[in-house]
């Protein structure tokens, strides 16, 4: 494709939330008459699906304590939900399966899931946890569970194949994608902030509205634009924190055992929900029974055919690096600095077995290939949706982002001059009005 010189919207990053605000909004453009998909140029410095959504798990959930995230990934579940074979969606449901330090948070979000539609079941109590659980793998023996929240939509999506299939809708109505372009730099004119094009490695391009969608990027186009380094929060009892900064790291640790998929079939052969246990109960080897942790650790996991085996992940580890100098490129498993090494395998596989018989001695399996990357996160770890300099939208969704598929048809519908009560919540205001979401007992900074 020719290197355009302007364009009406330029959407920076061909991920979940680029692809997904590119397709919505040429829609929205021709159903209102002011406009189509040739108004709207998505550029990537890379390719589509380079970043982290091409590397994801792929995990679609509304397990969130916090209602706003809740609320929102409703609306995500409709999006996957309405072509779940252009986006490689599985609806094979959730479990968040939880020790008693979390049984009143997951049976608070049971509750929320009832009062806004979202189908669950919540069983509580250690006796009837086992008993559901052995319901449907008839090998359970996680111990020191006492809740079990079963979500019944949800699932998990194939990374590449579901950005693939939303770049698809979002070209079949004329927008453009751009890839091997990276941005540089912003140009704004003299008497406002606003950006009046874009500076690439390829030329400039002009433009009225600018979509920042670069998931583990974002630190980087953020200072291009000169927005704050740091941040000022009000914490609940009305005290402010200066000077804390807007970027932070974490590795994201993911691998897979190279067993069949079907090994995780369920009693009655199905494919089963995703799993995903937090608790505190003591973690043993399983190679030589040594301890590898007493304290609260959590593990997911899925069979999964596109990674050949069954997928998975466990918590995250912070990048004490200073934000400036995080090595993001070489990204993912080309990183040689963050991808998982043998302690997790130990880890996770240990874990698969504490919870299912069928993976005791399985490790031999796991699969020695690079994975895991870099997530970028936000100073509450929850996502910050919002325009800065008059017409830039960013969309930081501090790693919760790949289920995120529906953020893109709000942002779409902002861009148009609408406003999302979806979003409100997510504001960058927050931080400094002390309206911040509220936080869970779970190992993970992003429950
Ligand atoms: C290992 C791992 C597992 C995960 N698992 C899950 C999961 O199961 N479920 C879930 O919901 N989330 C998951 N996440 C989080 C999720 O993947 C991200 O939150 C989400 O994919 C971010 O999407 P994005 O569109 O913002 O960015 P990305 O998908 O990262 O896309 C950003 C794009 O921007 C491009 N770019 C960057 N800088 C520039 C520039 N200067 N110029 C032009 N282009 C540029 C990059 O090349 C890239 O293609 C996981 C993340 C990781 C790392």
């Amino acid at each position: 494709m020719a290197m355009p010189t302007q364009a009406k919207y330029v959407i920076i990053g061909a991920g979940i939330h680029g692809l997904s605000t590119a397709w919505h909004l040429a829609d929205r453009l021709r159903a209102n008459g002011r406009g189509d998909g040739t108004d709207v140029l998505i550029i990537d410095k890379a390719g589509i699906a380079a970043g982290a959504s091409g590397i994801a798990c792929g995990v679609v959930r509304n397990n969130y304590f916090q209602p706003a995230m809740r609320e929102l990934m409703a609306q995500c579940v409709e999006v996957w939900e309405s072509d779940p074979k252009a986006f490689s969606y599985h609806p094979v449901g959730y479990m968040q399966i939880s020790s008693e330090s979390m049984r009143e948070d997951v049976a608070s979000i049971h509750a929320q899931q009832q009062a806004i539609g979202y189908e669950s079941v919540f069983i509580d109590g250690a006796k009837e946890s086992m008993a559901y659980m052995k319901g449907i793998f008839d090998d359970w023996q996680a111990k020191g569970i006492t809740s079990v929240l079963h979500e019944k939509k949800g699932g998990y999506a194939n990374n590449t194949a579901s950005m693939y299939g939303l770049a698809k809708k979002a070209e079949d109505l004329g927008v453009r994608i751009l890839t091997g372009v990276e941005v540089t730099g912003f140009r704004s004119d003299q008497a406002t902030t606003a950006i009046a094009a874009v500076e690439t490695n390829r030329g400039t391009i002009e433009c009225e509205q600018v979509v920042i969608a670069v998931g583990p990027w974002v630190n980087t186009l953020w200072t291009k634009l000169e927005l704050p380094k740091t941040v000022s929060i009000k914490d609940s009892q009305g005290r402010m924190h200066h000077d804390i900064p807007m970027w932070r790291y974490w590795a994201l640790e993911e691998g897979t055992l190279g067993v069949d998929p079907n090994l995780q079939k369920t009693n009655d052969g199905h494919m089963p929900p995703v799993i995903h246990v937090d608790t505190d109960a003591p973690l043993h080897s399983d190679v030589d029974g040594s301890l590898i942790t007493e304290e609260m650790w959590g593990i997911y996991y899925k069979p999964d055919f596109n990674f050949g085996g069954i997928q998975g992940g466990a918590m995250p580890i912070k990048v004490e690096t200073p934000v400036d100098q995080v090595a993001i490129d070489p990204y993912g498993p080309d990183s040689p600095e963050f991808v998982v090494d043998d302690n997790f395998a130990h880890m996770w596989c240990s874990a698969l077995a504490f919870c299912q018989k069928r993976f005791e001695g399985q490790i031999k399996h796991y699969k020695k290939e690079p994975s895991g990357g870099l997530g970028c996160f936000t100073p509450d770890s929850f996502p910050v949706f919002d325009r800065f300099r008059d017409n830039v939208t960013v969309i930081a969704d501090s790693n919760h982002g790949y289920k995120m598929i529906g953020v893109g048809k709000l942002v779409a519908e902002e861009l148009l001059g609408g406003k999302s009560a979806l979003l409100e919540p997510f504001r960058f205001a927050r931080y400094a009005e002390g309206r911040l979401h509220p936080t869970s007992h779970s190992p993970f900074p992003w429950s």
